[in-house]
């Protein structure tokens, strides 16, 4: 059940997607907000020295009524190119607050969820009102909510991202920079974005054991979130080695298969007592 929310789907996807098309899946795409058709999974974030939960991500999934489970790689990029990526983006956050909100009434919000944002609706579908809305709507405090963007963002324009971005701090909520490493952005850019939170891509974290230079890296960037007093996580860790020579470069916060899989939330509820007892 939890793999199946997680990856192994694609290949059996893509062979699919080839037969439907753009065009159809466009047209799926568009129909499937209406009919209920997406949902979010959730995976956590935890301090590998206190093994204390610190947060979720909602990570969206479709349930294709004819093709199955659908990864959000296999139609991400669709939606960004066709522009639905901007009403699906907000019902992930209109739902990502409505979970929030259940979690809130039931006592449970004692940590957040961050929500990834694509460019396009980040810089085209009007983000801040849709933060907004979606956090009044349910009541939610900002602070509880925080947003996840790649850096190719920034290499757009510049200065209107970071004024964007300050409108979005003004409601509280806190802005990642996710898969850091992977762009082309340079580092002068980066750092006059108002992030709070560099999130270090997985690709250098499976490289980290093995390969001196991912781990020279990484050092590195855990070093300069330190000077800048930005927090700094790992994504994709899936042994107890990487998480151990992370926790010694100074990286205790965590996110990978080997503490959580995304999960539905009623196995978030379940899931939140072993990181309390550990
Ligand atoms: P991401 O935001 O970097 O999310 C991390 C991806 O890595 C997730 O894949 C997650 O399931 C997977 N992952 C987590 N831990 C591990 C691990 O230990 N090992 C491995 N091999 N993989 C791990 P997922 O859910 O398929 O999402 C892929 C990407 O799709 C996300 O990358 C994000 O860029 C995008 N995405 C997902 N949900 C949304 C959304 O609601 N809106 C937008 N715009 N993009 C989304
Ligand atoms: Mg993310
Ligand atoms: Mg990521
Ligand atoms: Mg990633």
């Amino acid at each position: 059940q939890a793999k199946a929310l997680g990856h192994g789907l694609m290949s059996a996807y893509n062979r699919s997607l080839g037969r439907l098309g753009h065009r159809a899946l466009e047209y799926d795409l568009r129909a499937a907000i209406s009919t209920d058709q997406f949902f979010l999974v959730y995976q956590p974030k935890i301090d590998f020295n206190s093994r204390a939960l610190v947060g979720w991500e909602a990570l969206l999934r479709w349930r294709h009524p004819s093709l199955g489970l659908i990864a959000p790689c296999d139609f991400i990029p669709v939606a960004e190119e066709s522009g639905v990526i901007v009403p699906l983006g907000r019902w992930t956050l209109n739902e990502a607050c409505r979970q929030l909100r259940a979690w809130l009434d039931a006592g449970k919000a004692d940590a957040g969820v961050a929500v990834n944002l694509s460019p396009r609706q980040f810089l085209h579908g009007d983000i801040v009102e849709a933060v907004r809305t979606s956090l009044a709507a349910h009541g939610v405090p900002g602070s509880l909510l925080e947003l996840e963007l790649t850096e190719t963002v920034a290499v757009c324009d510049i200065d209107r991202v970071i004024a964007i971005m300050h409108e979005l701090k003004r409601l509280q909520v806190r802005l990642s920079i996710d898969d850091f490493g992977t762009g082309f952005s340079s580092l002068s850019y980066l750092m006059r974005l108002p992030v709070d939170i560099l999130k270090i891509d997985r690709s250098f974290i499976c490289q980290l054991v093995t390969d001196q230079r991912a781990q020279a890296l990484v050092k590195g960037v855990i070093d300069i979130c330190e000077g800048l007093g930005m927090r700094v996580i790992a994504e994709g860790v899936e042994t107890i080695a990487q998480a151990s020579l992370l926790s010694v470069l100074g990286c205790s916060t965590m996110q990978g298969y080997l503490f959580g899989r995304p999960m539905s939330p009623d196995q978030c509820e379940e899931a939140r007592q072993p990181f309390a007892d550990a």
